[in-house]
């Protein structure tokens, strides 16, 4: 079960294996992700994320890394 604990989470987009297929966009409840002008995941609200884990989980490329901004661990710890 993922925690949930808003502001506490960093998002790191790996542009090089996004495809900008937009499942994140789609998937984030905070609206966190946005496809930039060269069609590739950007994280533009960090601060609202609530660690859900679902845009991690839902990249077809593995290309979204959610962890705690604190301790570094992955989301599903
Ligand atoms: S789900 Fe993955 S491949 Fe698709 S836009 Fe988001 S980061 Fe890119
Ligand atoms: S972990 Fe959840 S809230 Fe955070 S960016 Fe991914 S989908 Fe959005």
């Amino acid at each position: 079960m993922a925690k949930i604990s808003k502001g506490k989470s960093k998002v790191t987009v790996y542009p090089d294996w996004c495809k900008g297929c937009g499942v994140c966009v789609e998937f984030c409840p905070k609206k966190v992700l946005e496809l930039d002008e060269h069609g590739k995941s950007s994280v533009v609200r960090e601060e609202d994320c609530i660690h859900c884990g679902f845009c991690e989980l839902h990249c077809p490329d593995f290309a979204i890394v959610v962890t705690d901004k604190e301790t570094g661990e992955p989301n599903n710890s």
